[in-house]
């Protein structure tokens, strides 16, 4: 199998991922910011997240446009390539409906918006974190596609990193500026995966 169809698909993957993110990006930057929670936790997320530029967009393009990876390459399988652009299809459209979903209560820092209204309804009835289910969804894809053992699970390594930093703080943050209304939200839905976990 050719191995430039996961390149590509990968490369108009994080291209659609991108040019969804980033008016949101901007929006988000004109909103007033009410409260932002700080922790060991936190820093480490933001760490991570510069790497993100290195697991998520580096590696990715120096193993599609370069042979500098070359020596970690395995050759690419069908199955994988079938499945890996099931999940990244999967993966865009969730990510889409979660930005649809929380419009300005968004950020990349853990913090609360002026005026931040929980999020009930949409994807959010279904699961309370549907943005990260996406960006896994998107690096498992990544995995699948790119058939090098660096470039392939390195994003996933380090989201899967960042999703475990973040996940109680913020639950704790939303907990304690929504009270009730969280925790009873919290009782009817899964963190993840719908029904499961
Ligand atoms: N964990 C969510 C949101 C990620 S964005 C997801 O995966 O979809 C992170 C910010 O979203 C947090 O700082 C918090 O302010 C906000 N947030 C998280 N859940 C929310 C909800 N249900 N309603 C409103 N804002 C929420």
């Amino acid at each position: 199998m050719n191995p430039w169809l996961g390149k590509i698909a990968i490369l108009t993957g994080l291209v659609i991922l991108i040019g969804m993110r980033l008016p949101h990006a901007r929006r988000g930057r004109k909103v007033t910011v009410a409260e932002r929670r700080t922790s060991i936790q936190e820093t480490a997320f933001h760490v991570l997240l510069g790497i993100g530029y290195i697991t998520g967009v580096l590696l990715p393009l120096l193993f599609i446009a370069t042979p500098l990876l070359s020596f970690a390459d395995y050759p690419p399988r069908r199955w994988a390539f079938a499945s890996g652009l099931a999940l990244l299809g999967s993966g865009l459209w969730l990510f889409r409906r979660s930005h649809a979903g929380l419009g300005t209560n968004w950020s990349v820092n853990l913090e609360l918006r002026e005026d931040h209204q929980l999020v009930t309804s949409g994807i959010y009835k279904h699961i309370r974190n549907p943005m990260y289910a996406a960006l896994l969804l998107y690096a498992v894809a990544q995995t699948l596609l790119l058939s090098n053992w660096i470039a392939g699970p390195c994003f996933l390594v380090q989201f899967t990193l960042m999703f475990i930093l973040r996940l109680r703080g913020e639950e704790r943050m939303m907990s304690e500026k929504f009270g009730q209304a969280y925790e009873e939200y919290a009782r009817r839905t899964k963190r993840l995966i719908p029904g499961i976990w």
